[in-house]
């Protein structure tokens, strides 16, 4: 087993809500059983760039509440290559670290699962994407402040869909994975959703939009994960219109606003127990893993099956969508 001194924590790809109080966890627990820890900024391309310092306690002050992630966070292609990676090894060697912590999705749990194995380094990963899309965790950090900035937003529109009985396409983020859709139109009453997993789904809001259901409807709410197969919801509200020209179509894309704000208190919590068991996971010898959230219990699984497949849906909360838009 690694005696593991000093430990390095860097933020990777897309950021989300709650990495702060994953990073301030992190931090703590290092510093709580008596371990360094070095701050690494910019993901992975502030390890080649050698972008690295010492935190204490007080770099973790006043950031549990706040989004983003103070540590920055990028994509850095040379990490992909050999060459990038030693350089990342040397850096990492120069300070002294012994373990890395990485916060991220899928792609950040690829390159670290590669460092871990190439250079026999520790690291143990933490999901956070506002997708929810890891395979392994019924929980990523980020997802439920995301969700709750999409209910939020789609009340709203709702109240002056009402108004003028339109039919809205709000598009919401999720390239390959409709759990911010499908969650987000459950808790909003949507008449429909469009993910990237039903190949169909488009076929069947065409059907739908075609019989009488709608007509004694005030509002009708459509949401659309941006990676849908039919296209976005401008292009699909496009082909709407043409096709039923009788409907008062609008188009909201929610957009970036659905990866800021202050982080719920479900995402803080459970960052702070994931960063927790991240440090004490490193400690107890783990490595090359991702910690999880599983039936409300902590969980380590091998990067292996973190970074292969997506989530998927349930298909009886998709069925409830069309089951409750009666
Ligand atoms: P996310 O972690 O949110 O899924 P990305 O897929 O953009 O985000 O990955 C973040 C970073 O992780 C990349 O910019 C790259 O530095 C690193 N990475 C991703 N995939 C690999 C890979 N196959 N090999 C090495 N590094 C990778």
């Amino acid at each position: 087993m690694v005696n593991i001194k000093t430990i390095g924590i860097l933020t990777s790809g897309g950021d989300s809500p709650g990495m702060n109080a994953a990073i301030r966890a992190v931090v703590r627990t290092s510093i709580y059983y008596g371990r360094e820890i070095y701050g690494i900024r910019n993901g992975f391309r502030g390890l080649l760039e050698d972008n690295i310092e010492i935190m204490n306690s007080q770099s973790v002050s006043n950031i549990i509440h706040t989004g983003g992630t103070i540590l920055k966070t990028a994509r850095c292609d040379e990490f992909k290559t050999e060459e990038g990676r030693k350089k990342a090894y040397d850096n990492l060697k120069k300070h002294g670290i012994d373990a890395l912590v990485v916060i991220g999705g899928d792609g950040s749990f690829a390159g670290a699962e590669l460092f871990c194995n190439e250079f026999q380094v520790p690291v143990v990963g933490i999901p956070a994407t506002i997708d929810n899309d890891i395979r392994g965790t019924d929980y990523t950090i980020g997802y439920d402040t995301a969700l709750n900035t999409v209910v939020q937003a789609v009340d709203k529109i709702r109240d002056t869909a009402s108004a003028h009985n339109r039919l809205f396409f709000i598009e919401v983020m999720g390239r390959q994975s409709g759990f911010l859709a499908l969650n987000g139109g459950l808790a909003t009453g949507a008449e429909a959703i469009l993910v990237p997993e039903i190949e169909d789904d488009y076929d069947k809001l065409m059907e739908y939009l075609g019989d009488e259901t709608l007509k004694h409807k005030k509002s009708s709410m459509v949401l659309v994960a941006e990676g849908d197969q039919a296209g976005g919801a401008f292009s699909i509200s496009q082909k709407v219109k043409e096709k039923f020209p009788h409907y008062s179509v609008r188009v909201t894309i929610l957009g970036h606003l659905q990866r800021g704000g202050s982080p719920s208190a479900i995402d803080r919590i459970n960052a702070g127990r994931l960063g927790v068991s991240a440090v004490e996971a490193l400690l107890a010898g783990e490595r090359d893993i991702m910690v999880g959230i599983r039936n409300s219990k902590i969980i380590y699984n091998s990067f292996a099956l973190s970074k292969h497949d997506l989530r998927k849906l349930d298909s009886k909360m998709l069925d409830m969508i069309n089951m409750l838009a009666v």
